[in-house]
This record gives C-alpha cells, sequence and structure tokens, in this order.
C-alpha cells in the first residue's frame, strides 16, 4: 500500500503548485466571504471559468476564486468542478448575468437538500416563480449542509428583486420550514400558505413571529376559501390545493396534514404531497372532488419515501411514470434513523414509471425486512436528491423529462 500512497502524496503536492481553476457547473452567486449569509458580489452563468486562489475550503464549504470583474469571492464547493492546471487563456471571459434566464419550459427545481423538501417551481415565462418548503436546519442534530444548500440554491436561482408569488409551508416540521423565515426576509412573497396547523418548535416561533413583523399576507389550509396559489399567468398552467373531505380530522398523523398541491401544464401535471401518509391518501382518493384530480404524470413522493406513504392502491390512481423523492444519506443526520427511502416503496412505485432515457442506475433504499440498505439498479425514472442530487423537471406542456436526460 505504500507506493500508491506516495504517489497520492506526490500528485497532491504537484498540484498544488500550479494555478487551477474551476468550471461553475450552474448559474451560481459569488459571495465576500465563506459562508451562506455574506453579501453576495457577483453572480455567474454555468460554464464561466473562474481562476482558483486556494484549493482548501473555508467557512462552510466556499472556494476562494477570482470573479469575472477581478474581485476576490468565495463560491460554494457543490456549484463549481475543480480542473487543474492555467485556465484556457482564449475562454477567460467576463461571464456576469443579472438577467432571468428562461427555458420557455415550466420548471420543478427539487433541490438537494438532504433530509428535507424544497422544491421551486418557475412558470414557463421565466418570471413567477412558487416554492414549496424550505429545507431543514444545518444543526447537526438535524441535517448538516441543509439549510446551506438551500439558501445557495434559492440565492443563485432567483434574483432579489424579484418576488416569489407563492410559498407554501407543507406543514410545520423543521425539515420543512426551517429556510421560510429566511425567504420571507430575503424576497417579496406575494402570498404565504401555511396548513394553520401550530408547532412548539424555536423554528416554528420565529417563523411565526417573522409573518406578523413582516405584515406577510397568509392563508391557511383551513380558511373557509381554499387558498387560489395559481402563481403562473398564463392560462395553460394551473395550480391548486387538494383538499379533501376530512382533511382536518382530528388525530392523524402531523404528516397528514400535508398542504397538497396539483400543478398542470398543458397536458402534463405534477402532485406535490408533502410528507402525506396513507391516511391522507386515502381521504384524497375517497373524495370525489379530489379523487379526480389524482391521476398526474409526475409525482413527488410523499414523506421522503418513506414506507407510511405511496400505497400502491394511492399509486394506481397517481399512476405517475416519473417520480421523484426527496430524502438524505444513509449516514447523515436524521436520516440515520428515519431511513429513507425505503424498499417497499421504492418497489411499489417502479412498475408505474417509465424510463430514464435508457439509462441504468443504482438506487439505495433500506429494506425492513432485511434490516439493511440494498442497491436495485433500474432504469425506472424515479429520481432521489440522495442519488442524483438537485434535479430540474421540465415541462414543454405534453412531457416532462430530468434536464439532462434528454
Ligand atoms: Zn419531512
Amino acid at each position: 500500500m505504500r507506493a500508491p500512497l506516495i504517489i497520492l502524496i506526490a500528485v497532491c503536492f504537484s498540484s498544488a503548485l500550479k494555478a487551477d481553476y474551476v468550471k461553475v457547473s450552474r448559474d451560481a452567486v459569488i459571495r465576500a466571504e465563506g459562508n451562506s449569509s455574506a453579501t453576495i458580489i457577483e453572480r455567474v452563468e454555468a460554464g464561466t471559468l473562474l481562476p482558483l486562489l486556494s484549493n482548501e475550503l473555508i467557512g462552510t464549504g466556499y472556494l476562494k476564486v477570482t470573479t469575472p470583474l477581478g474581485k476576490t469571492g468565495f463560491i460554494y464547493k457543490s456549484w463549481v468542478r475543480i480542473i487543474k492546471g492555467d485556465i484556457p487563456a482564449e475562454t477567460i471571459t467576463p461571464q456576469t448575468t443579472n438577467e432571468l434566464t428562461t427555458s420557455g419550459n415550466l420548471e420543478v427545481h427539487v433541490i438537494n437538500v438532504g433530509q428535507g423538501d424544497a422544491i421551486i417551481i418557475r412558470c414557463p415565462d421565466g418570471n413567477h416563480e412558487m416554492l414549496i418548503d424550505a429545507a431543514e436546519l444545518n444543526a447537526g442534530f438535524r441535517y448538516p449542509g441543509s439549510q446551506t444548500e438551500f439558501r445557495n440554491y434559492i440565492s443563485a436561482f432567483q434574483q432579489e428583486n424579484n418576488p416569489i408569488e407563492v410559498a407554501i409551508s407543507t406543514h410545520p416540521h423543521s425539515d420543512h420550514i426551517a429556510g421560510m423565515s429566511w425567504v420571507l426576509s430575503e424576497y417579496q412573497v406575494s402570498l404565504y400558505v401555511d396548513n394553520g396547523m401550530k408547532n412548539t418548535s424555536g423554528t416554528y416561533g420565529s417563523l411565526e413571529q417573522k409573518i406578523i413583523d413582516a405584515n406577510i399576507n397568509r392563508k391557511q389550509l383551513n380558511d373557509s376559501v381554499i387558498p387560489d396559489i395559481d402563481f403562473c399567468p398564463r392560462e395553460d398552467v394551473n395550480a391548486r390545493i387538494l383538499r379533501p373531505a376530512g382533511y382536518d380530522e382530528e388525530g392523524m398523523d402531523p404528516n397528514d396534514y400535508s398542504v397538497i398541491v396539483r400543478v398542470d401544464y398543458g397536458g402534463s401535471s405534477f402532485l406535490f404531497t408533502g410528507d402525506a401518509e396513507r391516511e391522507m391518501e386515502h381521504k384524497l382518493m375517497n373524495d370525489p372532488e379530489t379523487a379526480a384530480l389524482l391521476d398526474v404524470d409526475f409525482l413527488k413522493v410523499g414523506h421522503h419515501g418513506s414506507h407510511s406513504s405511496s400505497d400502491t392502491t394511492f399509486l394506481n390512481v397517481v399512476t405517475p411514470t416519473i417520480a421523484a423523492i426527496s430524502c438524505g444519506a444513509e449516514t447523515v443526520g436524521t436520516n440515520v434513523s428515519h431511513k429513507h427511502p425505503r424498499m417497499v416503496t421504492v418497489n411499489n412505485l417502479i412498475p408505474y414509471l417509465g424510463q430514464r432515457n435508457g439509462m441504468e442506475t443504482s438506487l439505495e433504499a433500506y429494506n425492513r425486512s432485511s434490516g439493511k440498505w440494498e442497491v436495485v439498479s433500474s432504469k425506472a425514472a424515479l429520481y432521489i436528491t440522495n442519488n442524483d442530487g438537485d434535479m430540474i423537471f421540465l415541462s414543454d406542456g405534453s412531457e416532462i423529462w430530468r434536464r439532462g436526460d434528454r
């Protein structure tokens, strides 16, 4: 083992002598210091090359770079790829972006925030957004890095002066609301929606205080009129809350009070079920009004892929062809005990789904019967944040696909 170690040391040593650079892998922000609350000094587009000033990680995971305008700044490590050697001279073209980029498609961004949920949806006009949930606390006993990833992603995605039309907290657990106060501070949110439940946590308390202090326009699931969340002005895009009979019945698991959202663009449809479990799934199926709206193309799988959700009777009605699970890594934070996703859920989903553009992928899920994490190789269009990272799903009004898959 000694020889490879020596080679490794030699490689590291020689690489440190070169002026390495980074390639930005998605539209990103550069900050004045190495933490997510530092001032944004510039924005850069995916593909921009930046000279690296040090190979060491700074603060909460930042790299020190020279910005396109020649300043010193810090960019988050997950947003770049380090390339050894000198930056190619002909490619040093300043690339900053302050313009909204629009793909002309409906975009659903399922942000990799570990064991939590954070989804932002952008209207095909490129200028109207709806946020569903705001990730987990960074704190070690919750999910380290969750808030950092969330705030970095949203900061790069959403210009500061561009309002978020609708922000929804599906239910008041910290893995869904941790970043909501920050969102309400950083952006103008035209409508904030929650499920009307209270929680004793400090995270919930400070969010409530923020809503009151900032005089946020808030509607709740238990209002007499179902809140209107149609965030996108286009006639061919429609967003609504599904509120079945008995949604407020006492005694359900807190997860079952999640705000359920359906989005349609042309002939394509999406369902977001928060952490709803079997009891809520059955309520949705038993109410003829909501049952008629359950058949969709894309499902954000309930409760992080837990065995408590995604019953086959529910999937028989929803019949998704593409599905996304938001959950943490096997050995990190709260997912050490939750063990999401569960093998039973993965196995329930796969028969319904289409294929990932011919690519086979290895999914990891916890099998309660064997008591072990097991790997499934599948071509199914089942995307899991702990395997696929940040995921952007696009719809052109008829088909839905993950960006990069075609
Ligand atoms: Zn959750």
